[in-house]
């Protein structure tokens, strides 16, 4: 891996109702790219035919030619960005997923994790149930195509009514566009709209691309059916009880841009507010500037100094152009991975009493790599300060983390954590300053900090 820092799981698109489908979903997705870099795929639905195009790497790499979304002729489509946290890195898990089945062909494209498909796949491979991926998606498929339910929408709905966890989902079909959000939302879906054509989308970035506008949320528990009658929405039914929503708190930390819209809010504005927080917890007086590990702390880095009054800066410099499979040069060179990525801006960091702001610290070695490289322009002081609390248990609702053992704050006290990172001071957000600037503090998931996991694991 590339570094340690935390990895979406998956970005969705999907279009109903409009002739230049393809193309709009390759722009949603191209919009989605930060959700996953790994493979991506469009599948579009003409004429009762479904068909799907996809490939490893990012999506200007996968539809490299013009010719590619011709092909893809129809009115409606879906769309997938995928980063592997279930199943591994191959073709054969890029998505969106096509079975055909009794109630025709059906495509699937899923961003989240399940934490029951272990057993599920092993009751249908038992069964005699073959599969041609590892992913979740093609449980979830395999489910729908089992249903002994009559009709394409129970069908679904049957499936999802099987499996636990994290989804927000799209199905094409050969005449309908299906969303879909598990019963504690804790991934984002929104419905958009632009003239006569619907879109659905992981955040509202995309639908700016696409010249659409937000309509609502799905909401949590709830499957929208969009077809020439317009949208129906429909309950899954579950067999758990489900008292409040569990949003990912890290969609407003790190995943989802700036620009859009999750949950409700404006992920700017909240992530302002938690730099804000973050200034009031951990103030670091006398401080020159103030700096973002680029590009995800930059909007906290900027909320840190609206609230303390220390001047924000450009101190690191990051290059987007660099691949997760950059070919490392042989020579004997630890911070190498980073200072690919990141280079200072020396005439900015020499002599001062900086604060860095960055969003999160997982391993810590990709944090100790960073301060190396701020080190080398000549700061006088480093303080660091972390807009999120410290991550002691892993996610298994589709953000990639390495286990327990790994998560460096499961192990170490932020003295232990800030002597290895070798700064002046350390500061991370508590839980309850996290949760002050969230729309609704008890709708959200806290699993990384607290290890209170809002769906229990199943093995
Ligand atoms: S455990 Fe953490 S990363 Fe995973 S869904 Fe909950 S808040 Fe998000």
């Amino acid at each position: 891996m590339f570094d340690d820092s935390l990895h979406e799981a998956c970005g969705i698109f999907g279009v109903y109702n409009n002739p230049q489908a393809s193309h709009l979903t390759y722009l949603g997705l191209y919009a989605l790219q930060h959700r996953g870099q790994e493979s991506c795929g469009i599948a579009v639905s003409n004429e009762g035919t479904v068909n799907v195009y996809k490939g490893m790497g990012l999506v200007g790499q996968v539809f490299k030619r013009q010719q590619i979304l011709e092909n893809l002729k129809g009115p409606h489509a879906i769309g997938h960005n995928r980063y592997s946290t279930s199943g591994t890195s191959t073709l054969e898990n890029a998505q969106p997923v096509l079975i055909n089945c009794r109630a025709g062909q059906i495509a699937g494209a899923h961003n989240g994790n399940l934490i029951n498909t272990n057993a599920l796949r092993k009751r249908m491979v038992d069964d005699g149930s073959i599969f041609m991926s590892t992913t979740d998606t093609e449980v979830i498929m395999h489910l729908i195509a089992r249903s002994k339910r009559d009709g394409v929408d129970s069908m679904i709905l049957d499936a999802l009514s099987g499996v636990m966890g994290a989804y927000s989902i799209l199905f094409l079909t050969e005449n309908a566009l299906y969303g879909a959000r598990d019963p504690r939302g804790i991934r984002p879906l929104l419905l958009g709209k632009q003239g006569d054509s619907w879109f659905l989308s992981s955040e509202t970035c995309a639908f700016d691309l696409a010249g659409a506008e937000t309509i609502r949320e799905v909401q949590p528990g709830e499957m929208v059916k969009i077809d020439a009658s317009g949208v129906t929405s429909f309950t899954i039914p579950v067999f758990e009880s489900v008292v409040r929503p569990s949003h990912c708190v890290f969609e407003f930390i790190y995943f989802s841009r700036p620009d859009s819209f999750v949950f409700g809010k404006n992920v700017d504005r909240v992530r302002r507010k938690l730099g804000r927080k973050l200034a009031q917890e951990h103030p670091v007086p006398g401080a020159d500037i103030v700096i973002g590990v680029p590009d995800s702390a930059t909007t906290a880095a900027l909320g840190f100094s609206e609230e303390s009054g220390v001047e924000f800066d450009i101190g690191l410099i990051r290059n987007h152009y660099v691949g997760r499979t950059f070919i490392h040069p042989t020579q004997d060179d630890r911070d190498f991975s980073v200072r690919i990525k990141f280079n200072t801006v020396k005439g900015v960091l020499k002599g001062k009493k900086v604060v860095v702001v960055d969003d999160s610290i997982v391993r810590g070695t990709t944090m100790k790599k960073i301060i190396r490289l701020i080190k080398t322009a000549e700061p006088a002081e480093l303080h660091l300060r972390i807009s999120s609390p410290p991550i002691t248990c892993p996610c298994f609702y589709g953000i990639d983390m390495p286990t327990k053992n790994d998560l460096v704050a499961s192990k170490h006290s932020i003295e232990e954590i800030r002597n290895y990172l070798e700064v002046d001071s350390l500061g991370y957000l508590s839980i309850e300053g996290m949760l002050s600037v969230m729309p609704i503090p008890e709708d959200f998931c806290t699993a990384c900090f607290t290890g209170d996991y809002p769906v229990q694991l199943c093995h």
